[in-house]
């Protein structure tokens, strides 16, 4: 587990990183917003322990910031700014979390945890081979700037090829697992909902040439795994 924790005042900083190695986290500690803000936008952390007042750019600048470019990475405010509008500024800006100051090292490993393991729980729901992503829940798939619902045929039929990417599914198993179908029908309903699929998330996409579903000649179709 990897925090991002951005506080100016060490003395805070010293025991809250006491606090955090001995929950078994690695952090990475900032004590200026920019500097933090770049460190988010260059790794992937699993939760962010953020103070408002800062030297350079604020808490909640900071936050927009992230939000503003799709970073979804729980948050947790930690401030001396408690007032019930901080709060509110600060949920509104985008933070999962709010932990006033002065506070127990204890209760702020404890949310942090509770945040990681809710992020974690919605993660499972989504399954990403590259830049294709595919929510099993609400069945949106979103292949970079393009995202659509697709059918149950054509969610299931994703979900078949993605869950073992670069693995070989022939026309048959694949009639199979989507329609149940246990013969061959001669039909070419899966080369259709295949180009369905692509043509709706490729239409006026650039990307057309590397969508990642590929035909094998005679054989089926793969996911393919070089991420691009
Ligand atoms: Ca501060």
């Amino acid at each position: 587990m990897k925090i991002l924790f951005i506080e100016d005042e060490l003395k805070i900083a010293d025991f809250v990183l006491q606090g955090f190695s001995q929950a078994g986290f690695e952090t990475d500690h900032f004590t200026q917003g920019t500097i933090g803000l770049k460190a988010a936008f260059a790794q992937q952390y699993d939760c962010i322990v953020l103070d408002l007042m800062l030297p350079g750019l604020d808490g909640i600048d900071f936050l927009k910031q992230i939000r503003g470019a799709g970073n979804l990475t729980p948050v947790l405010i930690l401030t001396a700014k408690g007032d019930l509008n901080d709060r509110l500024i600060g949920f509104d800006a985008g933070a999962d979390d709010y932990l006033s100051k002065p506070f127990y090292v204890e209760e702020l490993v404890a949310r942090v945890k509770s945040l990681l393991s809710r992020n974690k729980l919605q993660e499972s729901n989504l399954l990403s081979v590259g830049h294709l992503v595919l929510d099993r829940i609400s069945r949106r798939v979103q292949w970079f700037e393009h995202s659509m619902v697709l059918s149950q045929r054509e969610f299931s039929l994703l979900d078949y090829l993605m869950r073992t990417p670069g693995h070989i599914f022939t026309r048959k198993q694949i009639l199979k697992h989507v329609w149940n179908i246990d013969f061959d029908p001669q039909t070419n309903v899966v080369d259709v909902c295949i180009q369905r699929i692509k043509k709706k998330l490729t239409s006026t996409s650039s990307q057309q040439a590397e969508f990642p579903i590929e035909a094998i000649r005679g054989v089926g179709y793969k996911i393919k795994t070089t991420d691009v």
